[in-house]
């Protein structure tokens, strides 16, 4: 299978080209030219076998050049006792209608895992099948969960050197500890004094450096990125879709080829899409609901067709959704509307912030997507409510997509749902407790463990014991040269 340019589909590459790529050179997204069929006996035949297994069938469908071995080998890696449930991403339910898809049993605590313990096994094998022979530098700016998912996922991975930038003051403290305290001969972690923004421009300002990718080059080495708009991310997330579902017919509560909604807490796009690629296929999806935190440019564009980032930036208590731009989006568009109008939509945004589609190209994602948003205050109710009701406990990001999945279910009637759940309440434990009405005090997790009689997950227990290993922190105009002498 080939793979096209969202902006160009005169540009048409392999699988390997397009992870080793990343970006198309057009600035569009990679895609594939055609999405593959699944029907309800492949789907049959998935539901008593194991996530390593499920993943293996739905990412071959996508890998020509990849050996069933070698994808098998990639899977036992990214999915095993660095999970902490031997499910990987087991189906948690609240009643008969409705599932909670737990994707944060991995080694970080948040979905991320689910794609960038996969990644670093795609990439490198890329890198070898495109016949890449310098050692790649992962660089990346974050704002939190996707920097340590990523130097968890490469750290010592042999042939790859990893580098975060988080801004000083801009993480939790649990985020940062999570960090600085990472193991692995091959990565570097460094603070930006400044804000997200700050962070990511300087890193965006090294890509752009011609004459330092020179100097890299010529030490053997080069740099990418490992951020959600490359295809090795989201592919591994179209696989949990396949297996919550085979999860859901599995408990009993559901027909094989009836529909199942699923609600997700969206940011940049990538994981709904990944669902929406699974129905695509042939998965039996009804309704995909986007749902949005205060930053809801989301839930306007699929209520009005215009996408407009003109607007007020909300710090929220679900900060990794806390974002204006949902690159990915333009998949969807590129597969809705083709790569025309894609050109035509992001040369608007790009120069005035804005831009509208068409009655017809309005219609075709509001068959497959609803939408939704709530704020903090509703976020918290919702947390503590079905706490209170059920004793289930959920982070502020999943808490976000129950409160969207309810006001939907009250408007009219619905398929069984599953809410995509991407987050440990861990992670975010302090707005956890204060929804929960518990005082906070010196130890978050352990009143939170205390309170809602949970463990803590080991990957964040005693955090603050681990040694520091990287303590240092840059002036924004100084960060090429912190990476200089990473590479040296
Ligand atoms: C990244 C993230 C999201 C948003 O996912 P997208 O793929 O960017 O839509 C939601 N919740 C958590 C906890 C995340 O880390």
């Amino acid at each position: 299978m080939k793979y096209y340019s969202t902006r160009d589909e005169s540009i048409k590459i392999s699988a390997a080209q397009a992870i080793a790529k990343g970006l198309a050179s057009d600035g569009g997204l990679f895609v594939p030219e055609s999405l593959p069929k699944v029907t309800l006996e492949d789907i049959a035949a998935l539901i008593n076998a194991d996530y390593r297994a499920r993943a293996k069938s739905i990412m071959s469908l996508f890998l020509e050049e990849f050996s069933a071995e070698e994808i098998e080998k990639f899977t036992a890696e990214a999915y095993g006792d660095n999970f902490d449930c031997e499910a990987v991403a087991p189906l948690s339910f609240v009643d008969e209608q409705t599932a909670f898809l737990e994707l944060w049993h991995g080694p970080t605590c948040a979905f991320k895992d689910m794609a960038l313990q996969m990644l670093p096994h795609l990439l490198t094998a890329s890198l070898k099948k495109t016949g890449e022979d310098k050692t790649v530098c992962i660089l990346v700016a974050t704002s939190g969960d996707t920097g340590k998912a990523a130097l968890e996922g490469f750290a010592d991975v042999e042939g790859t050197k990893i580098f975060v930038f988080y801004p000083k003051d801009g993480v939790s403290d649990i985020q940062r500890l999570q960090m600085v305290t990472q193991s692995g001969e091959n990565v570097g972690v460094c603070a930006v004094v400044g804000n997200f923004d700050d962070a990511q421009t300087g890193v965006k300002r090294i890509f752009g450096n011609s004459d330092f990718a020179a100097s890299l080059a010529e030490r053997g080495f080069f740099l990418s990125s490992a951020n959600s708009i490359n295809w090795g991310r989201l592919l591994p997330q179209i696989v949990y879709y396949f297996s919550a579902y085979c999860d859901f017919v599995k408990s009993g509560k559901l027909a094989l080829g009836a529909k199942l909604d699923f609600c997700v807490p969206t940011g940049n796009f990538g994981n709904i899409l990944a669902g929406w690629y699974a129905k695509q296929m042939g998965l039996p999806v009804g309704r995909l609901i986007c749902a949005s935190n205060e930053n809801n440019v989301l839930t306007e564009f699929i209520e009005k067709g215009v996408y407009d980032k003109n607007r007020p930036f909300h710090t929220t208590i679900s900060p990794s959704m806390d974002i204006l731009v949902s690159s990915n989006l333009e998949r969807l568009l590129y597969a809705i509307a083709g790569s025309e109008k894609v050109r035509e939509y992001m040369s608007a945004l790009g120069e005035k912030g804005c831009y509208h589609v068409d009655e017809a190209v309005l219609a075709a994602i509001k068959a497959d997507f609803g939408c939704g948003c709530c704020d903090d205050a509703e976020t918290k109710k919702a947390i503590r409510g079905l706490f209170e009701e059920k004793g289930y406990l959920m982070d502020t990001h999943t808490a976000v997509a129950y409160k969207v999945l309810c006001e939907q279910r009250e408007a009219a009637e619905a398929n069984p749902a599953v809410i995509v759940s991407t987050a440990s309440p861990y992670k975010f434990a302090v707005d956890v407790l204060d929804a929960l009405g518990a005082e906070v005090g010196e130890d978050a997790l352990s009143a939170l463990s205390e309170k809602s009689g949970t463990k803590i997950p080991a990957p964040l227990s005693g955090l603050g014991e681990r040694a520091v290993r990287f303590d240092s922190f840059t002036e924004k105009e100084k960060m090429i040269e912190v990476v200089g002498e990473f590479l040296k």
